[in-house]
């Protein structure tokens, strides 16, 4: 008798995000077609539809208990915050987005005025950013609520930018300040715990009305990519930042195959955000580097636009490129050099963890 082999299974925490990506995808596009200019492994794909600008294309979705929890995420800023999401990776080419489409899947509980709500933050955010909604698709849900956005976008030709240029000695550059959108919800946990404990305790906010907003509300950086066309700067390479400085900064030295040194003590921290951070034990300038969901832009340009950049009061050079070679450093504020990992923060968080138990 033959024993019939059992399937092997692999669950899928075996695989990160992007190995999982790379296996699933690694057998498409093997036939080069000349109006897909970059398919997956950018902040966007980029495709030549003829004419003198290039289509882009993106795809984010929120799902409920995973990115959002509706105890603090009011409908309206969910709305905003999945459509904003979307226009940052168009930004993080240089492009700027023009239409959406939208999926939705909706549990029972969900009223019509619910999903007015979420449209009113949906809508928001397009009459913001110029962009208009061309349809979408709806289907009801077993669990929670899903939104899935696509947008579309534009750059012209000579503009895109890919997270592959980067070159060593280039300055590496970023918008706004970083952390923040950790902080809030950081906070919003902690409140909603307290609340749950001992529900006559309302939540309270204040002091901390900034970090909140980071997390409910991000906003996506227009107004960098109008900079860099009106100062006629090109970035050598450009992502958002989406999971953390430390990861993306990792993603660009990759798509790129150089190397770079972040300087900590350059990091632009909000003063909630290291107010924040010390009440949970650590520094506002961890956050930066682990925490997610801060949506600023992330670019590399070359040294000649040393005063361009440093005279903006929105952007901060947060370290340079280097040669693959010297791999991705962190210099630390007491001016140690340390390997920067690409983690997310809560790998960080375990291996604080595990720190502590030595
Ligand atoms: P971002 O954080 O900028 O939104 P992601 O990490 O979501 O980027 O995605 C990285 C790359 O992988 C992108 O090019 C994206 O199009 C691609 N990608 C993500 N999920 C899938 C999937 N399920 N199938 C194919 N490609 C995917
Ligand atoms: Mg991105």
């Amino acid at each position: 008798m033959f024993q019939e082999k059992e399937p092997v299974f692999t669950p899928i925490e075996h695989y990160g995000e992007f190995e999982l990506i790379e296996l699933l995808t690694q057998n498409f596009n093997k036939q080069k077609r000349s109006h897909v200019v970059k398919a997956v492994g950018d902040d966007a794909a980029v495709f030549d539809a003829g004419g003198p600008e290039l289509q882009l294309i993106t795809t984010d979705l929120l799902a409920e208990g995973v990115h959002f929890d509706l105890a603090y995420a009011p409908l309206a800023h969910l709305g905003y915050k999945a459509a904003i999401v979307n226009f940052s990776d168009i930004y993080a080419m240089n492009g700027r987005p023009k239409s959406i489409t939208v999926g939705l899947a909706v549990g029972r509980r969900y009223s019509v005025e619910a999903l007015e709500e979420l449209y009113k933050g949906l809508r928001y955010a397009c009459e913001e950013h110029n962009v208009s909604l061309l349809g979408g698709d709806m289907t009801s849900s077993r669990s929670g609520l899903v939104v899935a956005i696509t947008a579309l976008g534009t750059a012209p030709k000579d503009r895109v930018v890919y997270r592959s240029g980067a070159k060593e000695f280039d300055l590496l550059c970023l918008s706004g300040d970083a952390g923040g959108a950790f902080a809030g919800l950081q906070i919003l946990q902690r409140e909603k715990s307290v609340f749950e404990q001992n529900p006559e305790v309302q939540p309270d906010l204040s002091g901390y009305e900034y970090v909140v907003e980071r997390q409910l509300r991000p906003q996506a950086r227009q107004d960098v990519v109008e900079f860099l066309e009106q100062e006629k700067i090109l970035p050598t390479a450009m992502i958002d930042v989406s999971d953390g400085i430390a990861s993306e900064v990792h993603h660009i030295c990759r798509a790129s195959d150089c190397g770079a040194a972040v300087y900590q003590a350059k990091l632009p921290v909000d003063y909630q955000t290291q107010q924040t951070a010390e009440a949970f034990g650590l520094e506002g300038t961890t956050y930066a580097l682990y925490g997610g969901e801060d949506y600023e832009l992330l670019f590399t340009v070359d040294q000649k636009y040393y005063d361009q950049v440093a005279t903006n009061p929105a952007l901060t050079i947060i370290g340079h490129i280097m040669d693959k070679s010297q791999g991705v450093r962190l210099a630390q504020a007491d001016n140690s050099v340390v390997d920067l990992k690409p983690k997310g923060f809560n790998h960080f968080a375990k291996e604080e963890e595990r720190q502590g138990e030595d």
